[in-house]
């Protein structure tokens, strides 16, 4: 292919708009424009890369017997009321309405009307197991669009759904995709971790996310030192060493009892202090010694009071999963103001009206001499011990993990990464075939509900995630499975005929081998066509130069390298060929 016939506008300056290394790469690289918030043009360089991705993900699924199908991106809110997801949704959800006025919606996922379609066209166990999977445009009317196809609210996604007769056939698909989607990313030559993780507004019972690290990831991870324990930070299960190995944390009861004597609860004037820092600063505590008090509205009804300590903070995940909730809330002023009779940032669990639940992160079991709000505006409680002063509340693991917690599996140590949710895998249970009554016959021709999973890949985020893992100051550095093109040839005078003709010579060898090569063709000053060959991220470069084609060679250099390696020109195609080989078996795992 010849620079010359593709459009890659590359920019010399940082577009305003970006944010993260990878949006801006993508930019300045000619890959992606921005039409409306969240909404983007995929430029030639762009649609390469995309299609890459989207044909590891093909021959993948295919490979683990998955059927590819396309559903509608325009489905109607019907299927959407019979799940209950249309009330459910919220504002990510794009509705509109037909000229006959029907409710539609532009599909943000679909197992809605994949489950319609297999509960009219299949009827009978000896069809199962199925899996069917789309590669196709999704909206999500996200609150925050940014960090371009990171978080975008047009944006392309492999979703899979998978059908079985029973619980252990879907474990079994479940393992199947989870190796699928290790196979996938190794494929497309990321660094990357599943994680364990919590199933969220789409509802079910086992998930796992993978996880593409890097430092500008908006996701944090935990993995164990020593085992193989990995979990988003919301999730990960916090092992029992903790509450004695933490400051502040359990103290013997020999400990609680003594500070009992000492520490009198009393009522000290905190005067528009509201927060753990301000109320701290106010009075010389630490935030460790801190029961941070939060109000939440379960299942849309009753108010509890969840409790951590004032240095961590609360995973709704792990508060849901302690109550048994499908959904939990932050409750508004009104409600916090009724059920503590404070204003928020005053509200404590001690001395509120019985009958409300209250419930702890196991770390505050123990906790002597600590503070925590009077349910009083402009008070808080001092000395307050909870072997005393909160004898009778519930204690359940609800804080998000942090670097150094304690393994549940082995007690190792667990370490804080960042990563990039580029996929995840759910086990669904019946939640939407039970709903929409999507049934087979099984072999005694008795009824069955039939067993769901779903497994996404964000096909546009994972580019992005490359990007944010593989780049330098000078531009994106490509894994070699995704690059657009494997290799750049770069005469260095595209007027100088011998250049020339012995760059259109390796581009035409390069091509015939089945090589994805660019000939940089343009009348440019070469430091110009340098900088963009090194800004797009070719792995490879042949330069094609005067000295030493003399000596009938030119020179063959890796992206992240400084230094070239001269080669004959005979024997250049047959040399970078070997190259591109060799990068792409290392990512064939
Ligand atoms: P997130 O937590 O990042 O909002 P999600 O968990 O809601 O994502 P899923 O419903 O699991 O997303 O969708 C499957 C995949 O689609 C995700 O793993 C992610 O890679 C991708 N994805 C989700 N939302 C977006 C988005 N707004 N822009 C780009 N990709 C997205
Ligand atoms: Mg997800």
């Amino acid at each position: 292919m010849r620079q010359t016939r593709l459009l890659i506008p590359t920019l010399r300056e940082v577009p305003a708009e970006a944010e993260v290394v990878s949006h801006k790469l993508m930019l300045r690289a000619g890959m992606i424009r921005q039409i409306a918030r969240g909404i983007y043009d995929f430029l030639p360089l762009g649609v390469r890369v995309l299609r890459k991705v989207e044909r590891i993900v093909r021959e993948e699924m295919q490979r683990a017997g998955a059927q590819e199908v396309l559903l509608p991106a325009v489905c109607p809110a019907e299927l959407w009321q019979e799940s209950g997801r249309w009330e459910h949704y919220g504002k990510e959800l794009l509705r509109m309405k037909d000229r006959n006025d029907r409710d539609f919606c532009f599909g943000p996922t679909h197992e809605e009307v994949i489950t319609d379609l297999v509960r009219r066209d299949v009827r009978s166990y000896r069809e199962l197991p199925l899996n069917l999977y789309q590669i196709q445009v999704k909206f999500r009317d996200e609150v925050r669009p940014r960090f371009g196809l990171m978080r975008g609210r047009e944006f392309i996604m492999k979703d899979a759904y998978s059908f079985h007769l029973d619980r252990a056939d879907c474990d079994r698909e479940y393992d199947t995709m989870y190796a699928t989607y290790r196979r996938i990313f190794t494929r497309c030559g990321l660094r990357f971790r599943p994680v364990e993780a919590d199933t969220g507004a789409i509802g079910g019972s086992r998930s796992h996310e993978f996880q593409v690290l890097a430092d500008s990831g908006e996701d944090a991870i935990v993995s164990c030192e020593q085992c193989e324990y990995a979990a988003n930070v919301e999730k990960a299960a916090i092992g029992a060493a903790s509450d004695s190995a933490t400051a502040g944390g359990a103290a013997s009861q020999r400990d609680a009892g003594r500070a009992q004597e000492a520490t009198p609860l009393r009522k000290v004037a905190t005067p528009g202090k509201r927060s753990v820092e301000e109320v701290s600063a106010f009075l010389g505590v630490p935030a460790e010694r801190f029961v941070k008090s939060l109000v939440y509205v379960v299942d849309g009804g009753d108010a509890v009071v969840a409790m951590v300590r004032g240095d961590h903070a609360l995973s709704e995940a792990k508060l849901k999963e302690a109550l048994g909730a499908q959904t939990v809330a932050l409750a508004s002023a009104d409600v916090v103001a009724r059920v503590t009779g404070a204003p928020v940032g005053f509200a404590g669990p001690i001395g509120l009206k019985t009958g409300l639940r209250r419930i702890a992160d196991r770390a505050l079991a123990g906790l002597t001499d600590g503070v925590a709000g009077a349910n009083e505006a402009d008070q808080h409680l001092v000395g307050v011990v909870q072997a005393r002063d909160l004898a009778d509340v519930e204690f359940a693991d609800l804080r998000v993990a942090g670097e150094g917690d304690p393994c549940p599996r082995c007690g190792g140590r667990f370490v804080l990464q960042r990563g990039i949710e580029v996929g995840q895998v759910f086990q669904l249970g019946t939640k939407y075939s039970a709903a929409m009554h999507a049934t087979v016959l099984d072999a005694e021709g008795a009824e069955r509900v039939l067993e769901m999973g779903c497994y996404g890949i964000g096909v546009t985020r994972t580019i992005a995630a490359a990007i944010e893992q593989n780049h330098d100051d000078a531009g994106i550095v490509w894994p070699m499975p995704l690059a657009p093109f494997h290799v750049v040839v770069m005469p260095v005078n595209w007027s100088d005929e011998r250049l020339r003709t012995t760059a259109i010579r390796l581009h035409d060898e390069l091509e015939a081998r089945g090589i994805d090569v660019l000939l940089d063709d343009r009348e440019e000053r070469p430091g110009v066509k340098f900088k963009d060959a090194d800004l797009i991220g070719h792995p490879l470069r042949i330069t094609v130069g005067p000295r030493a084609l003399e000596r009938g060679a030119v020179e063959i250099k890796h992206r992240t390298e400084s230094t070239a390696a001269e080669v004959p020109v005979d024997d250049a195609a047959a040399h970078v060929a070997a190259l591109v080989g060799a990068a792409m078996d290392l990512a064939q795992g």
